[in-house]
């Protein structure tokens, strides 16, 4: 699967957008991202994931991890591929934990995943985590890129598409400048 296909596969499902968009942040941007529209395919989410796993077959992956909410789908298709371990972390009271009895073993071989990837900040986390218990980085896999190189993940990060998406200030936004109009897609954008 190419990245042209993946790309059809998100807007057909409605969860890349191209246009004039308010962000939940204030900011504008010119796409729309809403990736559990494609990920409430289970047969779809199969796919991709089949896809993403296919890129970290020769690796020696034991145990994949993501940070909910949109990473734990990802993590149990990619973990279901490899036929390995499957698990989660979360925020509590605003910090990520390693919760629900989850153990990570001294040297165990993780793979990270998340669905998007924007500024890496929660996968950074999970990352930090992961070492702290002792356990070995195998890799940082997402759906969707668009990080453009600058997350703390750098070039590191394998993906099935890159997006470039620009965001900015409502009052520096140049799609305001060219009076286009702006849709505000509210509770259902998702925070990347
Ligand atoms: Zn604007």
């Amino acid at each position: 699967m190419n990245q042209e296909e993946v790309r059809r596969i998100f807007e057909k499902k409605g969860a890349l957008l191209r246009g004039h968009f308010r962000l939940s942040s204030g900011r504008h941007s010119d796409i729309y991202m809403q990736c559990a529209l494609v990920l409430q395919y289970p047969e779809l989410s199969s796919k991709l994931c089949e896809e993403l796993a296919k890129k970290f077959s020769g690796k020696s992956i034991e145990t994949v991890i993501g940070p909910a909410i949109g990473g734990i789908i990802v993590s149990y298709e990619v973990a279901r591929q490899l036929s390995v371990r499957s698990l989660f972390m979360e925020r509590k009271e605003g910090i990520m934990t390693l919760r629900r009895g989850f153990h990570i073993e001294k040297g165990e071989k993780i793979l990270l995943v998340e669905d998007v990837i924007t500024t890496g900040k929660s996968l950074k986390e999970v990352e930090e985590i992961v070492k702290k218990r002792g356990g070995e980085i195998a890799g940082i896999g997402c759906l969707v890129d668009r990080s453009e190189g600058k997350s703390p993940f750098g070039r590191g990060i394998t993906s099935l598409l890159s997006l470039k998406a620009s965001t900015w200030e409502a009052s520096l936004c140049p799609l305001c400048k060219k009076g286009m109009p702006i849709s505000t897609p509210g509770t259902r954008f998702c925070s990347h």
